[in-house]
């Protein structure tokens, strides 16, 4: 496990705790960084991947503390990663060890993340009685079944015609990236009115200006395993899907898609963060000069941790579609308030609600 540089990252935030975990009986190597309690034990996923480095999940755990301070949720942020190739290794054995390692470690509660999936969470349970992202059958609510982020990406749109010149009704979206967050993401945009005019997968890119028909996308991507299978529709380069003539702009896929060379050719006015971290720096400045409304990731996307932390606290399904609608309404609205009216970009605005709400929560705990 390479060196951790604390002094190039500790700061008036965190992190509280590194902990590396090695067991030789069972070849396991892994890393929790729980990096702010302040708000309550952290939620975070365990990653399992054989190239991960503790510096990795310490920004990781940062953006967990973010992430779940500007969703307004009663937890802090944490990450953890077992060092394994997720294809190739005895995932159970591991999983089981790792939650036995870090059953003292109640300031942690563990989630899915890449390489992991509810049934790592179930065998976590199991071990320590401590997990979230449950499969339904232990009490979990299956937050991309329901499609939690993506409802509340519509929630964040609508929120953002106070904004900016647009309707709902009758908005043209493209989607990048048509899976659990694109295509439900789309689905409640429909509901509300606004119509898909392109789709992309892995696979390639389809548009038509007339519209597509949500439910017919989902239906031949699970067919035939990509949107360019659509009858009818004009296929697109992955590239050209950025630059389609929208409204309304959800990259739901890759990071750093939005870049330098495409973000001035951008048609949307407003851009809804699916994906975590889909915008460059340099591309979000000049989005924001362009006035185009581009809500950053860890406010737009925040309803699968939502989900998650509504789970973790007993609440139920319609519960959970209650507090994402209500705290990602409220998040936005504040985020693009602050960004209006400090004239700084809105990831700098929701970057400063979050850090002062940690502040003020750490206010409150006991000093020593
Ligand atoms: P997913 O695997 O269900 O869907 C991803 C989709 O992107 C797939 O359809 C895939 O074919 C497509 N894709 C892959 N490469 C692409 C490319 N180069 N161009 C266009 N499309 C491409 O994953 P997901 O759960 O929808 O997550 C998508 C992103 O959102 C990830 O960055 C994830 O970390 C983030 N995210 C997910 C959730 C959630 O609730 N699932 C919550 C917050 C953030």
């Amino acid at each position: 496990m390479p060196h951790f540089a604390f002094d190039s990252f500790c700061d008036d935030l965190g992190p509280a705790k590194v902990v590396h975990i090695y067991d030789p009986d069972c070849d396991l190597r892994g890393v929790v960084v729980v990096d702010n309690v302040a708000c309550g034990p952290s939620i975070g996923g365990i990653r399992m991947a054989d190239d991960v480095s503790t510096e990795e999940v310490f920004r990781l755990a940062r953006a967990m503390s973010m992430k779940n301070a500007a969703a307004g949720l009663p937890h802090g942020g944490g990450k953890a990663a077992i060092l394994a190739d997720s294809k190739t290794a005895d995932r159970q054995r591991l999983v089981r060890a790792f939650a036995r390692a870090i059953r003292e470690l109640t300031e942690y509660i563990p989630g899915p993340d890449m390489g992991t999936d509810e049934t790592c969470m179930a065998w976590t349970y199991d071990e320590i009685g401590r997990a979230v992202g449950l499969p339904r059958v232990l009490g979990g609510i299956p937050l991309d079944e329901i499609g939690a982020t993506g409802f509340g990406i519509a929630q964040c749109a609508e929120v953002t015609t106070a904004y900016c010149d647009l309707k709902l009704q009758g908005a043209r979206v493209a989607i990048e990236g048509f899976g659990n967050v694109g295509r439900n993401a789309a689905r409640y945009l429909a509901e509300k009115g606004a119509v898909l005019v392109a789709a992309s997968d892995r696979g390639g890119a389809v548009g038509d200006p007339d519209g597509i028909d949500v439910e017919q996308l989902a239906e031949v991507k699970r067919r035939e395993g990509s949107v360019v299978a659509l009858p009818g529709a004009t296929q697109l380069s992955h590239q050209a899907l950025f630059t389609v003539e929208c409204d309304i702009l959800v990259p739901a896929a890759r990071p750093d898609c939005i870049h330098a060379d495409n973000a001035e050719k951008i048609q949307a006015k407003v851009i809804l963060q699916g994906a975590n971290i889909p915008a460059t720096a340099e591309a979000e400045q000049i989005l924001y000069q362009r006035q185009v409304l581009n809500v950053p990731d860890f406010i737009a996307n925040a309803g699968g941790v939502i989900c998650a932390a509504v789970e973790y606290h007993g609440g139920s399904e319609a519960g959970a579609f209650g507090q994402i609608a209500e705290k990602i309404r409220r998040n936005t609205d504040e985020v693009l308030a602050r960004s209006r009216d400090e004239k700084i970009i809105p990831r700098q605005a929701a970057l400063e609600l979050a850090r002062e709400r940690v502040q003020s929560a750490m206010a409150l705990r006991r000093s020593s």
